[in-house]
């Protein structure tokens, strides 16, 4: 298993993920995402929304603005409910989460080993004095308040006046953007059920203790889809989409064994919650929630149709009738995807003696599709052809030129970041004063590092088939094959 600290240090050296306003020492939890991060989470999201909406009749899509009107998050129950238990140090100031303090090591001054200062394992208690933990953890010296609820939503004004009038909240989950357009998007769309409206945006959760990289963060982005049912078809419907999203990971490669369900106890229930299960992924720092699948029953159009006074319902031309759908909740974090994705893809391995990092993800999703290199820099017809060719590639998948070293280096280069595949332009292929051209390149495959030759000219629809997974069809075919001598390169 990937330890996290060699996936932080990969995605900032490699242009995946910085710190946030990282040269004034960081914020907390914050992470920006570089050139090949902003690609990689694009494809993922782009996955995502191409396969539960435009390949479904079933779906729409929605944009809904972050900032709403703040009855919302009463009648959605945020304001009273979205809360953690926290309790203050009275002499350092730090605030932790009552249920979550003892999971930390601790930090103690012990009376009976002449006031000396140690720091204990998580849950643990001294060896000296037999104490456990009762002042603050971080200094060791404070006592500790009464835990309090604190609300977990941040808080903001909306217009130049900062009183209570005009106080609102960056949305903590994208959900109600969609339960409150119900109705538009129905009548618009003159939708029949059941059907789903999806939505990819950013989220805000004043999380006290984030941590584990881009895991748990205070602003992220969010995939979420509420799918409408008639009421009593919601448990098949749970169990479908369960099935569904749980497919969908495999679907671009990650490993179905670093997968899972877990069922919510019943105590652990949202309050609006029936049913719900989590998708976990096996992070580094464990098993973890990738994306929950809720069963949110009629609650929030309840909820909304009572503190705004208009009727949430659908007329079923059946039974002329109206209901209130329930609602089946896939919610997925699209920077949890994108770094179990890139967890997932992670392998260290040695080549003939050297170590090999390479990104083994899905073409769908890999940040870079082609990368063309030119074997001479120095050659003019070489770098030419090269450029030419990236160009042409670049129209229909997003490709790089690169002359900036060896051709080895530029290989583990490009595996670093899971190019799929390598294109070369050499002498053969431009020719030169002693030999005719012969308009072919060499392509090489990211994860076998096998080579192929090819016609230039047939490049792009070669490429469309090597996309979708065709590369050891394609190596086997003897027009293609190199002769071992001549591949010389790695
Ligand atoms: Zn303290
Ligand atoms: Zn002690």
């Amino acid at each position: 298993m990937t330890d996290m600290e060699t996936i932080v240090s990969l995605c900032k050296r490699r242009g995946f993920i910085f710190q946030s306003s990282e040269i004034y020492g960081g914020t907390g939890s914050c992470w920006d995402y570089g050139p090949l991060g902003v690609l990689l989470k694009n494809n993922v999201k782009r996955a995502w929304w191409r396969d539960n909406v435009e390949l479904r009749s079933d779906m729409v899509g929605l944009d809904a603005s972050i900032l709403m009107a703040t009855r919302v998050w009463k009648a959605s129950g945020h304001l009273d409910h979205f809360t953690d238990p926290m309790v203050d140090c009275k002499a350092c100031k730090r605030r932790f989460r009552s249920d979550k303090i003892d999971e930390e090591p601790w930090t103690h001054y012990c009376e009976a080993a002449k006031g000396n200062k140690f720091i204990i394992p998580a849950g643990e208690a001294c060896k000296h004095c037999n104490h456990r933990r009762s002042l603050c953890p971080a200094c060791g010296k404070g006592e500790l308040t009464e835990p309090r609820q604190f609300n977990l939503m941040f808080k903001t004004f909306m217009g130049p006046v900062e009183d209570e009038a005009a106080v609102t909240y960056l949305r903590p989950e994208t959900a109600q953007g969609i339960f409150v357009n119900f109705d538009n998007v129905l009548q618009s769309m003159r939708l029949k059920l059941p059907f789903g409206i999806a939505q990819i945006g950013k989220a805000f959760r004043n999380e006290i203790t984030p941590g584990n990289f881009t895991f748990r963060t205070r602003e992220f982005e969010q995939m979420e889809i509420e799918y409408f049912v008639m009421p009593g078809t919601d448990e098949e419907w749970h169990q479908r989409w369960l099935d569904e999203r749980f497919a969908w990971y495999p679907k671009y490669g990650m490993t179905k064994e670093n997968l899972r369900l877990r069922e919510h106890e019943k105590d652990e229930l949202a309050h609006y919650a029936k049913r719900t299960a989590d998708i976990e992924y096996k992070f580094p720092m464990g098993w973890s929630e990738l994306e929950g699948i809720a069963n949110r029953t009629d609650f929030d159009l309840k909820q909304h149709a009572k503190f705004s006074g208009r009727a949430l319902e659908y007329f079923d031309e059946e039974t002329k009738q109206k209901v209130v759908p329930y609602v089946i909740e896939p919610s997925a974090g699209a920077d949890r995807a994108t770094l179990a994705f890139m967890v997932d893809a992670y392998n260290q391995e040695e080549v003939r003696g050297e170590k090999r990092v390479v990104l083994r993800f899905h073409p769908e999703l890999a940040p870079v599709k082609i990368a063309v290199l030119p074997l001479l820099k120095k050659n003019d017809r070489i770098v030419e052809t090269a450029k030419k060719l990236c160009a042409d590639l670049r129209k229909r998948w997003y490709s790089v030129y690169d002359d900036t070293a060896s051709i080895g280096r530029l290989y583990r280069r490009q595996d670093e970041v899971g190019t799929p595949f390598c294109v070369t332009v050499d002498v053969q292929t431009v020719g030169d004063d002693k030999a005719a051209a012969d308009d072919k390149v060499t392509i090489r495959d990211r994860d076998t590092m096998q080579q192929i030759r090819v016609p230039l000219a047939n490049v792009p629809e070669i490429m469309s088939k090597l996309m979708e997974g065709a590369w050891a069809e394609i190596a086997a075919s003897a027009d293609y094959k190199i002769p071992a001598k001549e591949s010389s390169s790695l």
